[in-house]
Parts: structure tokens; sequence; C-alpha cells
């Protein structure tokens, strides 16, 4: 490889350090969640998919190229099959220093068999994505999901000592009144949580973003009567904003990006399952890396990664309104993960 066009870090346009990655390493997914995905899905064709070796190879060039944390997400990352191994190797890397941290965004769905084995290849935090409490809301948020299987996993992951944040969708007249509960439940588990504004992105089939969309700013106003909100400085690698609840001592984030665009402090890009590099998440531009590793190997592979972040976007355009429904993008939230 020549060194001569690999900095050691990547910095855009904007001079912002890119040093996050976020892998989606399937697009598939046991879960229809109704914000996320149609009913009816296409999913991208299986032979496109980069090999479990070939995602590898992009995670280490980021690594080389200044990259300090990895999400794994999807789709629902624990379904692909043998991700243990990519996980495994990637832990590796954070014991050697390489890396600060593997962390995995999941529905939960497959964690009572994985916990255990996550927390030995080396991964400490979870984010488990949990919208609501009530078991028959569960299943309609997420069409497929069980609630008792996703809350046997929590329990396992805990019990393995995963350090767990729990991700709630805010979707208007369906979990708005639950959230409250599930702030005091965190609380009681010893869970952090953060809430996410839905954005448009693909086509939801018969729903409409227009009537799941809550903004954040209600949703604080309503926990506020019930729950001391103390603002706080803690910065996490992602877009969320922080609350400490005090009657619970846990942080509750806000990740806004309708009503707060957060792109100024960006730090991170998108890798697809079929080797897209998406420079932002609420843009069309990308980057073809499978091209460029199966054409170029490893140096080509980080020469378009190094030319891809030269044209990072300062951000996103996202609307959600009934004069423009369609989506921002036309992607799904699961081709380039959460
Ligand atoms: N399947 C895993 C899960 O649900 O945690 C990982 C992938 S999922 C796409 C990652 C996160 O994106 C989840 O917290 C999910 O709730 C969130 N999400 C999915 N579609 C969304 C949308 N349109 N707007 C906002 N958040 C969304
Ligand atoms: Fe699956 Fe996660 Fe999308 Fe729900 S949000 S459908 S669990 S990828």
């Amino acid at each position: 490889m020549e060194d001569i066009i690999s900095p050691k870090s990547l910095v855009d346009p904007f001079g912002r350090t890119v040093d996050y990655i976020r892998v989606s390493v399937t697009d598939r997914c046991d879960f229809r969640c109704v914000y996320c995905m149609a009913e009816q899905m296409t999913f991208l064709p299986k032979a496109e998919l980069l090999s479990l070796e070939e995602l590898e190879q992009v995670c280490r060039n980021f690594i080389a190229l200044g990259t300090r944390k990895i999400r794994l997400t999807g789709g629902e990352p624990l379904v692909r099959r043998n991700i243990m191994q990519l996980i495994r190797n990637l832990g590796d890397e954070v014991r050697a220093g390489n890396l600060d941290e593997v962390t995995i965004t999941t529905n939960g769905s497959q964690l009572n068999k994985m916990a255990d084995e996550l927390m030995d290849c080396g991964v400490k935090r979870l984010n488990i994505s949990i919208d609501t409490l009530d078991p028959g809301k569960f299943r309609k948020i997420t069409r497929w999901g069980d609630l008792d299987k996703v809350l046997e996993g929590l329990t396992a992951a805990k019990k393995a000592g995963l350090a767990i944040k729990l991700n709630a969708v805010a979707l208007k007249g369906v979990n708005e009144s639950d959230l409250g509960d599930m702030v005091a439940w965190a609380g009681d588990q010893g869970f952090d949580m953060t809430v996410i504004e839905v954005m448009p992105m693909g086509d939801i089939g018969n729903e409409n973003r227009v009537d799941q969309y809550l903004p954040l700013s209600q949703v604080r106003a309503d926990l506020s009567e019930r729950f001391t909100l103390t603002d706080s400085a803690h910065q996490s690698p992602g877009p969320a904003r922080y609350v400490t609840v005090e009657e619970t001592g846990r942080r509750l984030g806000f990740i806004t990006p309708m009503t707060h665009n957060f792109c100024e402090s960006c730090n991170r890009v998108r890798v697809t399952c079929t080797g897209q590099l998406y420079m932002c998440l609420g843009q069309d531009d990308n980057a073809d890396l499978a091209k460029a590793l199966r054409s170029g190997g490893e140096d080509g592979l980080r020469e378009a990664i190094i030319e891809a972040i030269g044209r990072k976007p300062k951000g996103h355009d996202f609307i959600i309104s009934r004069r423009a429904p369609a989506a921002s993008v036309s992607r799904h939230m699961n081709v380039t993960g959460g």
C-alpha cells in the first residue's frame, strides 16, 4: 500500500474529522417497523452483498485512515449469517489499540442467544431499539416483533455485562403516551435512552410520515411535566443532545434531525452491505467501494475512500410536510443503518 496517498486521518472540506463509520452488514431484518420499511420489501440482491471478508477489509482500511469507532447496524445486524466472526475480528482491533470501540445497534431479537458471545468478542455497549413497553403496540409498530423475546434479550445482555442504551422513535399518537414510562423503566434498569425523530427515508407503503412525525420539542415538553430534565454537557460520538433525568440519574438523548440540524459536528460516514459509501445519511451521493476494492485492491479502496470524503456534503435537507409527502431520500433506513 502506498503511504503517499494514505493520510492518518480523514478530514472533509468543512474541516470535520471523520473517524466514525457505521456499517450496515445486511439490509434484511426479522421485523418490519412501520417507520422503517413497507411490509412488502424488496431487499438488495444477495449476489451484490460484500462478503464478510470484504466488509472486514473495508473496516480495516478505514481504521488505517484514522477511524476510531465502528458501529455495526442494518437491517438487523445479528441476523447476518456468521456475523460473529466479523465482530470478533473487529474486537481484536480494539484489544490491539487500533480502534476505540465496536458497537452494535440491534432490535434485540437475537440477544438471548448472542449476548454472552458479543461480550466475549469485545463488544461493550449496545443500542437496542424499543419504541414501547406495551406488547400489543410493540407488535403493531414492528409488525413481526415479539416484545417478550426482546426483553429476554435485554436481560441477557445486561447479565452479560453489556452497557445498554435504548433507542425509541417518537411516533405521534402511537407511543407518545408511553415515553414517560419508558424513561422511568430505563432508569430502573440502569439504561440510558435516546428518543429519535422519524426521518423521511424510503417509501413505507400505506403508512404516512406526516402522520407519524412528532417533534421532540413536544416530547421534551411532555416529559418535563413528569421529570426534571437538566441539560448535560455529555457528548457522544453520535448526533444526540443529552439531558440528565434527575429522578433516575440516567441520561436521555434527543436526536432531532428534523427540528434541529445536527450536521455541523458530523464525524461519520456510512457503508452499506453492498459496499456503497454514503457520506451523509440524508443525501444520495455515494461512492462504490465494492467496485474500487474488486478492481483496484486495497490501494484502490483507500483512494476511493479519500476521494469520497473530499465531497462529504455540509448537511442534509430532510423535510416532512403535507406539501412534500415523498421521502427526502429514496433508500430506506435499513440500507444505510441508523
Ligand atoms: N435493526 C436494528 C434496530 O432496529 O436497532 C438496526 C437498524 S435500524 C435501521 C437503526 C435505528 O434506526 C433504529 O433505532 C430504528 O428505530 C431507527 N429508524 C429506522 N427507520 C427510521 C426512520 N425512518 N426515522 C428515524 N429512525 C429510524
Ligand atoms: Fe428492522 Fe431495525 Fe428497521 Fe425495525 S428499525 S425494521 S428492526 S432494521
